[in-house]
């Protein structure tokens, strides 16, 4: 049960990180519209969504297939221009269920989910956006292509597997100075003729902004600690 007073709070939130998304892209002298937020919604319930949807915000992004499964068919029913990212690790067998409920899928993160995507969308007719993810850190145990791996991913994702590639995706290592990451995400993205950014989380939002981000995925700053 939420309390009125906790969607009080999501409310205030939400317009505080807009008019810091919007204080961000005059600094780095762009137009406030370039920057999408996804709302990242995971671990919160319907009950602590709704407001937000109902103040009209409607992009939001989830990490897990079978709980966005749970908690969106409705939701999606109550307000169906609702935009919803998929942002984290997708598993091969759970590909038809995330086509079936998201709309952009941010985390494709090697080929293997890449083909059967694109199987996916041939049998549902329904073609995705896709952004690509790069492990900017070179981190082992993170998703993600290497960024020397990058250029032919993105070549074959869209040129053999046709698929409709808007941009490139990122978490930079948690102990490191984002900003490195988010200009070489930057970097793969212009020499591969790439306009999306999806880059900057609660912490370090400004700073993608001022590298170029065209999205930013913020969850603790709009909904709280999960
Ligand atoms: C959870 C998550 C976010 C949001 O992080 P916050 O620090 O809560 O804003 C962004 N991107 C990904 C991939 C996530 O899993």
């Amino acid at each position: 049960m939420e309390s009125p007073s906790e969607h009080t709070d999501v409310l205030k939130n939400l317009l505080e990180v807009k008019n810091l998304i919007n204080e961000a892209c005059k600094r780095a002298v762009r137009s406030a519209p370039t920057v999408t937020l996804v709302a990242v919604s995971k671990f919160h319930d319907a009950g602590r969504i709704r407001p937000a949807l109902k103040a009209g915000h409607r992009t939001f992004g989830e990490n897990r297939v079978q709980e966005a499964s749970d908690k969106w068919p409705d939701l999606k029913r109550e307000f169906p221009d609702v935009k919803l990212h998929l942002i984290g690790p997708l598993q091969t067998n759970k590909v038809k269920q995330a086509v079936m409920i998201f709309d952009v899928i941010e985390s494709v993160d090697r080929e293997k989910v890449a083909r059967a995507l694109a199987r996916e969308f041939e049998t549902s007719g329904r073609n995705l956006t896709v952004f690509l993810q790069i492990n900017t850190g070179e981190e082992p145990q993170k998703a993600g292509v290497l960024p020397a791996d990058a250029d032919a991913f993105i070549k074959l994702c869209r040129e053999e597997l046709g698929l409709q590639v808007e941009g490139l995706m990122c978490i930079p290592p948690a102990d490191e100075e984002p900003a490195m990451h988010f200009a070489l995400l930057a970097k793969i993205a212009a020499r591969n003729d790439l306009q999306g950014l999806s880059m900057g989380m609660s912490g370090d939002f400004a700073t993608a902004i001022d590298l170029g981000a065209t999205h930013v995925r913020i969850g603790t700053a709009i909904f709280g600690q999960r």
